[in-house]
C-alpha cells in the first residue's frame, strides 16, 4: 500500500493512502479532541471540533473527514484553531442548559471535559431555546435533548452498529433533533434498550434512566459478560464495592462499542439481597448455618459414603454453563477422581448438548468453526431454528450488518416475523420443531440443483412429505437453494429451535452435511455458527463436564483416551458414557441414584416437575450456588458461591474466543469462589494438594486439554485467543477445516426428526417457548436484576387471530395455558404469522415459563430433556 508523507505540528509523518488526518494523528499519538468521532462510527465532521489548519491555504479542514494527502502541512493547535474550537464550543454552550452539577453525565461529559481545556467559563452568546424534553417510562434509558449537540451519533450507532433503526433526525433546521418515528417515547419505537447509544453520547443528553450511581466511579475493570455466548467484553465500573454501570469495551472485543440490554442492564443481580451468605447443612430437617470447614468435611464425607456404600455410581454431577473453565475442570475432576463417578454433566444438556454432539460427531469441532466477525463477509446467510435478536443480540448486531451494509442474502426460518424477516431475501414460516425436516429438504434440493449424487441415507425420503409437515411450500425451499447454490460464501446459523427440537442432533447433523455440500467449512465468509450457547457453555463441555466426554472431548468409554488422562492425574477415571441429568435424575427416581452435585444450574426451574420427585428421592443433595433457587431449597449441603466479578477464571464463547473474567468486587458474607470450594473438596476426597489459585488449574488444564495447549493467564491480555491454541505462542485458528473437515461419521438419522404424536382434543394447541431479550434459562439472574424484571415483568402469548377470535378473546386478555401438568398466567397477543392452533409463549424476565407445563421425556440420542414445548388449552383467566 502506498506510503503518505506529511508534516504535522512541523514534524514529518507518513501513513497510509485513504487514512484521515485524525486517523494519522492519533497513530502518532497526537491529541486533536472530537465529539462527533467514535471509531466504530462512519466519520461524518458534524461538529468540527476536530478542525485543523491546512498551512499552504490557511484553511481550516475537518480532520476526522480529511484524508491525507502527499506534501501536506497540517497544525493542529494553531491561534486559528484554537479560536475556532473556543467559537465552536462556546456556541454550542449557549444551547446547552447549565445544568453541570446536577447531570447525571457528570464528569464523563465530553462537552465539559473540552470546554474545561478551552479554559470556557461563562458563555456570552445570547442563550438559545432548547428542545423539550422527552418523556420516557423504561427503566434503563431516558433523553433530555436539551444537552443535545446534534452530533448524531446516537442515530449512527443505531443505524450503523446494532442496525435498529429506532432513532433518526426529527424535524429539520433549527428544530432538528435525533428522535423516534413520530417522536414517540422510545419504550413504544423499535428500541431494544442495548445502551449503546447511551454508552457513545458525549453529553447528557441520554443517560441512564436508573442509575445504580451518579457521579464519576473512581474504579473500572475489563471482564466478560455473564449472560450469552458471544462473549461480550465489557468495562465493569466500581464505586465503593459495588457494580454501578457496565459499558461495552471496544478494544480487541467481539461485540466493539455495542451491548444488548442483558449485558449492559442486566447485571445488578450480583447485589440482590437474595445472595446466599453462609455454608448450609439440613440438621433435622432445617438448613442451618455452618463453618466452611464442616460444610466441606460433610459434603465430602457423605459423598465418599455414599460412594463406598452403593457404589461410585450412585453419585452424580451437575456443572454449570456459568461457571468458568477451571470451575467446571475441577468440578469433573472431583465427580471422576474425587468420587469415581462417570455421571457428570452440565447446563448444556437443557439447551445446546444436541448441537455440541452433532458438530463432534461430523466435524470434530464442537464451536463455531468461524469467528463471530467473518459473518459479516458472507455472501448468504441461512439462519434456522433462531431468534438471534433475542438469544445473541450482538452475533444478530453482525448478521444484519452483512445484509444491511454490504448486501448478504438472508434466508430466515423462524415462526415469528422480526426484523430479520423483514429483511430476509426469502423468509420460511414453519411448523416449530420441524427445522430438521426443512434442512433434509433443502439439502436434497442443493444435492439436486448441483449435480452430486445424493447419498443412500437420503435417497428413500420425500421431501413432499417433509414440507407438509413444516407447513412449507416447496417452491420457498427450491429459492432457497438456488440463492445458496449460486453464492460464493455462506454462512449457515441455528438456534435451540433446531437444536433442542425432537431429533435435533440429526438436524444439526443435516445442517453440517449442508455446509459440506455448499463448501462452507474453512473458506472466508463460509461457517456453522451455533447460537444455542450461554456464556460458558463451551467451555463447560470443552472441560469434560460431560458424561460422553474427558476433557478435550476424547471419548470416556475409549480405555486409551482415560489412560491418557491418567497420565497427568495419577489415577484412570472410570469407564464411560455416565448418565445424563434426565437418566441421572430417573435413576433416582428407581432410587439407584443417591447423591447428585448440582453447581450453578437450578434444573427444578427448567425440567418438567417430574425432576421435583426425584430430588426428592435423594438421600443427599448438593447445591452450589448464589441464590437460594427451588433445587437449592431442597439441598442437603449449601454452599454459597461467588458470582462473576467476585472470582477469576476464563470463558469460552460460542466463537472458541477464550476470555478472562476478573475479581473485582469481594463476593457478599462467607460466599466464595467455585474454584475454592471444589478445591477444598477434592482435597478431602482426592487427596490432593489445594490449588492456589485458578491460574494454577487453568495450567493443569493448558497441559490436559488438547484444545487449550499453551494457554497461560499472561496471553490472554490484547489480541484475542481461540481454542485450538496448538502453537503455545500464536493465538489460535480463528478459521477451522482449512485443509478439509474430516471424514463425516455415522449418516444422519432421518426417522428421528419430528414425529407426529396424536393430538390430544383435551389439549389442541402446541405452546412452544421463544426466546426473550430480558431472560437466560431459568431467569436467577434476570428475576433478581431489577431494571430487567421490571421491564419484562408479564408473559406474553402470541397466537393466530383465527384463535383469537374463536376464543372470543382480544387484545391483552389475561389468559391461563393449561396442560395435564400445570398451568401459566399470561397475556394474550394476536400475531397474523402464527400458524392456527400454535401458541408461542415469552416468558418474563421472571417465573418458570412452560417448563411447569411440558411432560416428561427426553432424547434418547442427545439424552435431552424436551422443555420448550406443551400441549396445552387455552382460558380465559376468570373465565
Ligand atoms: Fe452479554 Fe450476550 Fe448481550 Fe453480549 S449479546 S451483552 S454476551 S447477553
Amino acid at each position: 500500500m502506498e506510503t503518505i508523507a506529511i508534516t504535522l505540528d512541523g514534524v514529518p509523518v507518513s501513513g497510509r493512502q485513504g487514512m484521515t488526518i485524525l486517523e494519522l494523528a492519533r497513530e502518532v499519538g497526537v491529541r486533536i479532541p472530537t465529539l462527533c468521532h467514535d471509531p466504530s462510527l462512519k466519520p461524518v465532521g458534524a461538529c468540527r471540533v476536530c478542525l485543523v489548519e491546512e498551512e499552504a491555504s490557511r484553511r481550516l479542514l475537518a480532520s476526522c473527514v480529511t484524508p491525507i494527502a502527499s506534501g501536506m502541512r497540517i497544525q493542529t493547535r494553531s491561534p486559528a484553531v484554537l479560536e475556532a474550537r473556543r467559537v465552536i464550543l462556546q456556541l454550542m454552550l449557549a444551547n446547552h442548559p447549565e445544568s453541570c452539577v446536577v447531570c447525571d453525565k457528570g464528569n464523563r461529559c465530553q462537552l465539559r471535559q473540552l470546554a474545561a481545556e478551552a479554559g470556557i467559563g461563562l458563555v456570552d452568546y445570547d442563550r438559545m431555546d432548547s428542545f423539550v424534553n422527552a418523556q420516557e417510562a423504561n427503566p434503563f434509558l431516558k433523553r433530555d435533548l436539551s444537552k443535545c449537540v446534534l452530533c448524531g451519533k446516537c442515530i449512527r450507532a443505531d443505524q450503523e452498529l446494532v442496525v435498529v433503526g429506532a432513532m433518526d433526525y426529527f424535524q429539520r433546521g433549527f428544530q432538528a433533533k435525533p428522535g423516534t418515528f413520530l417522536d414517540r417515547p422510545l419504550e413504544h419505537s423499535e428500541c431494544t434498550f442495548c445502551g449503546t447509544c447511551e454508552a457513545i453520547c458525549p453529553t447528557g443528553a441520554l443517560s441512564e434512566s436508573k442509575p445504580l450511581h451518579i457521579g464519576t466511579a473512581p474504579q473500572r475493570a475489563s471482564t466478560v459478560c455473564s449472560y450469552c455466548g458471544c462473549g461480550c467484553s465489557i468495562w465493569a465500573y466500581l464505586w465503593e464495592e459495588r457494580l454501578v454501570r457496565i459499558e461495552p469495551k471496544a478494544e480487541d472485543s467481539v461485540n466493539k462499542a455495542t451491548l444488548c440490554v442483558r449485558g449492559r442492564y442486566g447485571s445488578d443481580y450480583l447485589h440482590s439481597k437474595d445472595r446466599l451468605l453462609n455454608p448450609m447443612l439440613r440438621k433435622n430437617g432445617e438448613l442451618v448455618s455452618v463453618s466452611w470447614q464442616e460444610a466441606l468435611d460433610e459434603t465430602a464425607a457423605r459423598l465418599k459414603e455414599i460412594a463406598a456404600r452403593h457404589g461410585p455410581a450412585s453419585v452424580g454431577f451437575f456443572g454449570s454453563t456459568q461457571c468458568t473453565n477451571e470451575e467446571n475442570y475441577l468440578f469433573q475432576k472431583l465427580a471422576r477422581l474425587g468420587v469415581g463417578t462417570p455421571n457428570v454433566d452440565n447446563g448444556a444438556r437443557f439447551q445446546a448438548v444436541s448441537g455440541i454432539l452433532a458438530m463432534q460427531e461430523e466435524l470434530s469441532i464442537s464451536g463455531a468453526t468461524h469467528p463471530l466477525e467473518e459473518l459479516e463477509f458472507a455472501a448468504v446467510i441461512l439462519v434456522i431454528g433462531a431468534q438471534p435478536l433475542e438469544s445473541h443480540p450482538v452475533a444478530s448486531y453482525a448478521l444484519k450488518r452483512a445484509v444491511k451494509q454490504r448486501g448478504a442474502k438472508l434466508i430466515y426460518v423462524s415462526p415469528l416475523e422480526d426484523a430479520l424477516s423483514r429483511m430476509a431475501e426469502i423468509w420460511i414460516n414453519p411448523w416449530p420443531g420441524s427445522e430438521g425436516l426443512i434442512l433434509l429438504a433443502l439439502l436434497r434440493a442443493v444435492i439436486l440443483l448441483r449435480g452430486s449424487r445424493v447419498p443412500g441415507w437420503l435417497e428413500a425420503q420425500d421431501p413432499g412429505d417433509f414440507l407438509k409437515r413444516s407447513l412449507v411450500d416447496s417452491s420457498q425451499v427450491d429459492d432457497a437453494a438456488r440463492i445458496l447454490c449460486s453464492s460464493p460464501s455462506c454462512a449457515l446459523v441455528f438456534g435451540k429451535g433446531l437444536s433442542c427440537s425432537q431429533g435435533g442432533k440429526e438436524g444439526v447433523k443435516i445442517l453440517v452435511r449442508l455446509a459440506r455440500e455448499l463448501n462452507c467449512l474453512g473458506v472466508a465468509g463460509g461457517g456453522i455458527y451455533p447460537l444455542d450457547r450461554a456464556a460458558n457453555t463451551q467451555g463447560a463441555c470443552d472441560m469434560g463436564t460431560l458424561p460422553e466426554f474427558l476433557p478435550g472431548y476424547r471419548s470416556s468409554g475409549d480405555p486409551r483416551c482415560r489412560a491418557e488422562l491418567a497420565q497427568s492425574w495419577g489415577k484412570e477415571p472410570p469407564a464411560g458414557p455416565g448418565m445424563s441429568l434426565p437418566e441421572m435424575l430417573e435413576a433416582a427416581l428407581r432410587g439407584e441414584l443417591k447423591a447428585l452435585y448440582i453447581m450453578g444450574e437450578n434444573p427444578l426451574e427448567v425440567l418438567p416437575s417430574y425432576a421435583a420427585e426425584a430430588l426428592l428421592r435423594l438421600e443427599f443433595l448438593v447445591v452450589q450456588d448464589m441464590f437460594p433457587t427451588a433445587t437449592c431449597q431442597r439441598a442437603h449441603s449449601v454452599l454459597p458461591a461467588a458470582g462473576f466479578l467476585e472470582k477469576e477464571g476464563t470463558y469460552t464463547s460460542l466463537e472458541r474466543r477464550i476470555q478472562r473474567i476478573r475479581p473485582v468486587l469481594p463476593p457478599p458474607g462467607g460466599a466464595r469462589p467455585d474454584c475454592w470450594i471444589l478445591s477444598g473438596l477434592l482435597k478431602r476426597t482426592a487427596d490432593l494438594p489445594e490449588y492456589e489459585a485458578p491460574a494454577e488449574v487453568m495450567k493443569e488444564i493448558s497441559q490436559t486439554v488438547p484444545q487449550m495447549r499453551g494457554v497461560r493467564y499472561a496471553r490472554l491480555e490484547g489480541s484475542p485467543i481461540f481454542w485450538p491454541c496448538t502453537d503455545p505462542t500464536a493465538s489460535g485458528e480463528r478459521i477451522l477445516l482449512r485443509g478439509g473437515a474430516p471424514e463425516p461419521q455415522a449418516a444422519p438419522d432421518p426417522s428421528k426428526l419430528m414425529q407426529t404424536n396424536p393430538k390430544d382434543p383435551e389439549f389442541p394447541f402446541l405452546a412452544v417457548e421463544v426466546e426473550s431479550l430480558f431472560r437466560m434459562g431459568s431467569a436467577v439472574r434476570s428475576s433478581r436484576a431489577g431494571r430487567l424484571r421490571d421491564f419484562s415483568h408479564q408473559t406474553l402469548v402470541f397466537l393466530n387471530p383465527y384463535d383469537m377470535g374463536r376464543l372470543g378473546l382480544g387484545e391483552q386478555t389475561q389468559v391461563k395455558l393449561l396442560s395435564r401438568w400445570g398451568e401459566l398466567k399470561a397475556t394474550a397477543l394476536s400475531r397474523p404469522e402464527i400458524h392456527p392452533g400454535l401458541l408461542c409463549v415469552l416468558p418474563a424476565a421472571q417465573g418458570r415459563g412452560l417448563a411447569g407445563l411440558a411432560p416428561w421425556g427426553w432424547d434418547p440420542a442427545s439424552r435431552t430433556a424436551q422443555t420448550r414445548k406443551a400441549g396445552v388449552r387455552l382460558e380465559r383467566c376468570g373465565g
